[in-house]
């Protein structure tokens, strides 16, 4: 179907993440006449990261998208998580199908994906190195100026842009904004380094006292292994005042404060700063859940961590409410249409997700705690946890396809 009224639908969607470039895919499948832009602020795409994973809705997706096998062939490999104490020795063992999904993958890898199944396709046009910095609204139109100086006006435009969302800031009102981003006390730095030959398939999770925790987990690759340097605070909202200064001062910094904090921290803390050092894809960022009383402001909407970020499945919902923006979208006749459409994701999709972005009791602060007789109340309740194999009861690791609308696709 094309838009008679309408063909030039012309939409801009900030960031070419998860989410952005998800939606460029299936919005270009819904038949309308769209011309899509995805500005990404980055001068070059970011297809990089760690281990994430799809659950549930978002796996059937992704096999609608025809991608399940070449996100199995990339499969991490990892077989199960394994907690250490501080005697390298073993207090809890996690096998498959609680915290390692089937479909372990790495960001890089499956946001790499989702660029190449979107940017081949018909008007869908990646533009990297801008952002916008002001929004105006007509009923008609989206007026928007990019940090280049250039302007333009478009009949939709989505924010994808992260959990920081810049986009969040310009369509939301303060009022609606308040409290919407939630700092959790944690701050995570990712980077891959040389994998060693006792190296297992394996998570491995260790804490130090004061909030520290080291992580390592497998690659398919064979030579590299992930890492993650975590900070943790005392409490939500409980800002590290060194670490905020880092975030500011760029990569480097962030690795010299890592430095200080971690040279005591035991395990293999000696061999993950050395590799940290070397690595080449070096990320750090603060960890924040986003909770807002709505989405969608006329022609603007926000998707992915921008509209609903939060710890652990934050992929999968951007994957889901893509989809649906995407399939709520697809039923407009007019480009009049759009903010109720926008509103119809908003309502269904908030059915659907429930309260699946909300963080888990305690989290992240019991999990990453500040003492090390804390430390061991929470290993004695992994113990009992893993024992139980109530890690099982996590969010199911198998397609499901029971809660997605019968939304009508055109052939790629
Ligand atoms: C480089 C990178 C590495 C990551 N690594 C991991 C990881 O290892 N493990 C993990 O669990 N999660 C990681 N994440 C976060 C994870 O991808 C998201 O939490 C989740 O997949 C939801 O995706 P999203 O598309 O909403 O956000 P993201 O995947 O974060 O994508 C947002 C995109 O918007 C871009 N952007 C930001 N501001 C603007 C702006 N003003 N205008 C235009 N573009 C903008 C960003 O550069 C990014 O490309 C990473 C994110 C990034 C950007």
């Amino acid at each position: 179907m094309s838009l008679t009224k309408a063909p030039q639908l012309k939409v801009l969607v900030n960031g070419a993440g998860i989410a952005g470039s998800t939606f460029a895919y299936w919005l270009t499948r819904t038949g309308l006449n769209a011309s899509i832009t995805v500005l990404e602020r980055s001068p070059f795409p970011r297809p990089t990261g760690q281990s994430i994973e799809i659950r549930g809705p978002a796996i059937s997706i992704v096999e609608k998208m025809g991608l399940l096998p070449s996100v199995l062939a990339r499969n991490t490999t990892e077989e199960g998580t394994r907690l250490i104490n501080a005697q390298s020795k073993i207090v809890a063992e996690f096998g498959k199908g609680g915290f390692t999904s089937e479909y372990e993958i790495l960001r890089s890898d499956l946001c790499g994906l989702f660029l190449d199944a979107s940017k081949g396709m018909k008007n869908v046009n990646y533009v990297y190195g801008d952002y916008v910095t002001a929004v105006q609204q007509t009923d008609q139109t989206v007026d928007v100026t990019f940090n280049s100086g250039a302007r333009d006006s478009f009949d939709l435009i989505v924010g994808a842009d992260g959990s920081a969302s810049r986009t969040r800031t310009l369509i939301l009102d303060e009022q609606t904004r308040k409290g919407s981003y939630n700092f959790i006390g944690q701050y995570i730095a990712y980077f891959s380094i040389p994998r060693i030959e006792s190296d297992t398939k394996h998570w491995y999770w260790y804490n130090a006292p004061k909030g520290r925790g080291l992580m390592m987990r497998p690659h398919r690759n064979g030579k590299t292994i992930g890492c993650y340097v975590v900070v943790t605070t005392p409490a939500h909202d409980h800002y590290d005042a060194l670490a905020e200064a880092a975030l500011e001062s760029g990569p480097e910094k962030q690795k010299e404060l890592l430095r200080i904090y971690f040279c005591d921290a035991g395990w293999q803390a000696e061999r993950i700063l050395a590799g940290m050092d070397e690595c080449d894809d070096f990320y750090m960022s603060r960890s924040a859940y986003v909770k807002l009383p709505t989405w969608t402001n006329n022609r603007a909407v926000l998707i992915g961590d921008a509209a609903h970020a939060t710890f652990g499945v934050g992929t999968s919902l951007a994957v889901e409410g893509a989809y649906f923006l995407a399939g709520e979208l697809g039923k407009i006749k007019h480009s009049n249409d759009i903010p109720a459409a926008l509103k119809r994701y908003e309502a269904t999709y908030r059915k659907v997700q429930g309260d699946g972005a909300d963080l888990p009791p305690g989290f992240p602060q019991f999990a990453f705690p500040q003492t090390a007789l804390a430390i061991k109340v929470r290993d004695a309740l992994a113990w009992v946890f893993c024992k139980t194999k109530a890690h099982k009861l996590l969010p199911g690791d198998k397609p499901d396809d029971s809660k997605l609308p019968p939304y009508e696709w055109v052939a790629v």
